[in-house]
């Protein structure tokens, strides 16, 4: 392998020597083509005019900063008809005329530059034994041609913030390419407007809910058709269940103070609803006999052979039970059973005080409870209905103060439980929610639009908006309606977002990625370098 070939230099250009002078290495190369092209008519020539040097700093090599000193000629332009007479030859590719930097070292400060900001770059590039400054390296970066838009066909639009929150540019992405195509210097949609009128291939716009990008593509994008992405619709949502939330606990915190002092006048030797439990078969008490017995047999083993010395390693082998265990068992010192049973739940329980106030109206019939309290969301058997009705039978069975266990929520966290797919929801949290629906009428109805609206929008069911919005306008509930309102001015778009599977989903990522980007910068970004480098991003 040849010098030149290992410094990688282009055919044309020979390593003649080199020379190590203050840590920089010197590298003398020359120019081999015994032709040359002229720049002005392009016609090649051999006569050579004179010779002379260039000087230009390379990429480094084995930690030595590298310049090349390179011996290059002048050549006479043979045409006749061409108006230049002498030209430099061309390296082009691999030193442009008059630069002090290679190409490839230029293409390396750059990756740095997009990499780091130029305060940073400078001193990483010190580090590389790449001589470089702030200025130049931010220059390269301004320098960059922006990467040509082609076709969009799925436009996805939306803010970000930039200088902590006060100011906000515009991103555009490619839904279809996953790419980050542009960032506008502000949210206006005159701005927006004038991108998308270039574009005239566009035939979707995802956006937000706001006006702003809902005019933007009107009068930019006119052909297009404008999609309301879901996010937004279902944030939207959540904030008109959360009001409805707010107005109605505090509602019903009024009304319990009274019930409660009410309760506690009558005192109670009474069994507190959440006390009551099913009798337990004659089958399952004796399974659990059976394995105390058990247990406590083995217990006295344990005793037995400790007695006798052995480690708990050795116990535990002989028993073939986990060491740990037997160390557990002899550190409590009683018989393993006493650990605490853990309190019996059923998914019944969260309606047992819907369905003793309903035997106390006079309600007294098992399936009718069943089919009422199924309306509210209980998913289990009949029969516990039926378990618990005997136990009314038997006992007087009192709802204690409160009522309902609901204080621990506030709005905001309540409106996960009626937003989540309720498959989602751990047994706890959907306890909590059938408790919700069971103490207020409106919750529970609440509910039910809630979740057949996002239905609608997880299974791309647009045609049924129209007849959830007629619904929800009759519901009563003011919350909703406002919603549906709004969903109504912007109904086409909504119906787009609800039945077509584009979405800005993946714009929250680039939003991301851009909010990375502006933190490397140390928050001195301005916009126009900003926007470098997030279109150049590595
Ligand atoms: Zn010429």
């Amino acid at each position: 392998m040849s010098f030149s070939s290992l410094l990688g230099l282009p055919a044309e250009l020979q390593a003649r020597s080199f020379e190590l002078v203050d840590h920089i290495l010197l590298i003398e190369v020359a120019a081999t083509a015994s032709e040359s092209a002229c720049p002005g008519c392009q016609c090649q020539t051999s006569r050579i005019h004179s010779h002379y040097t260039r000087k230009a700093a390379d990429l480094a090599c084995g930690g030595h900063q590298v310049r090349l000193i390179l011996h290059v000629r002048k050549f006479f332009c043979t045409n006749r008809d061409c108006p230049r007479k002498i030209f430099a030859e061309r390296l082009t590719a691999f030193l442009e005329p008059w630069a002090r930097v290679t190409t490839r070292l230029g293409q390396e400060i750059e990756a740095i530059g997009l990499a780091s900001c130029g305060r940073l770059g400078a001193r990483l590039g010190s580090r590389l034994s790449i001589e470089t400054s702030r200025t130049s390296i931010l220059r390269r970066v301004m320098k960059l041609a922006s990467p040509e838009t082609d076709q969009v066909v799925h436009l996805g639009v939306d803010d970000f913030s930039f200088r902590r929150g006060r100011t906000f540019g515009t991103v555009l992405v490619d839904l279809q390419r996953h790419q980050i195509l542009d960032l506008l210097p502000d949210r206006q949609k005159e701005t927006a407007a004038a991108w998308m009128k270039k574009h005239p291939e566009i035939t979707h716009v995802s956006r937000d809910r706001g006006s702003e990008y809902a005019s933007a593509a009107s009068a930019g994008a006119p052909q297009a058709i404008q999609v309301a992405d879901r996010f937004h619709v279902a944030k939207n949502l959540s904030e008109a269940v959360q009001q409805l939330l707010a107005r109605v606990l505090l509602e019903m915190k009024a009304a319990s103070q009274g019930a409660e002092a009410a309760t506690e006048a009558r005192g109670d030797s009474l069994l507190p609803i959440e006390e009551w439990r099913p009798a337990q078969e004659e089958s399952v008490k004796q399974t659990i006999a059976t394995r105390r017995a058990e247990r406590q047999e083995r217990y006295q083993q344990v005793i037995a052979l400790c007695e006798q010395g052995l480690t708990s390693q050795e116990m535990a082998l002989r028993l073939g039970m986990k060491a740990r265990t037997v160390r557990e068992w002899l550190h409590k010192g009683v018989a393993p059973d006493t650990r605490p049973r853990r309190k019996y739940r059923s998914d019944f329980d969260p309606y047992a005080p819907y369905v003793l106030k309903r035997w106390q109206e006079g309600q007294h019939s098992g399936r009718q409870l069943w089919r009422e309290v199924r309306f509210q969301g209980y998913s289990g058997s009949e029969r516990m209905v039926y378990r618990f009705l005997e136990t009314l039978k038997t006992n007087e069975i009192v709802t204690s103060a409160g009522t309902h266990r609901l204080p621990h929520y506030t709005s905001t966290a309540a409106v996960w439980l009626f937003m989540r797919h309720p498959d989602h929801l751990d047994e706890i949290e959907r306890e909590d929610l059938a408790a919700f629906r069971l103490a207020h009428a409106s919750l529970n109805t609440t509910y039910q639009f809630v979740q057949d609206f996002l239905q609608m929008m997880r299974d791309r069911e647009g045609e049924r908006l129209d007849a959830w919005l007629t619904q929800v306008h009759e519901s009563g509930l003011p919350e909703l309606q406002s919603f549906a309102h709004g969903v109504g001015q912007d109904k086409a778009a909504v119906q787009a977002g609800l039945t077509l599977p584009i979405s800005n989903g993946q714009v929250e990522g680039q939003v991301t990625k851009i909010k990375l980007i502006k933190r490397m910068m140390y928050g001195r970004a301005t916009f126009p370098l900003l926007r470098q480098r997030v279109l150049h991003a590595l």
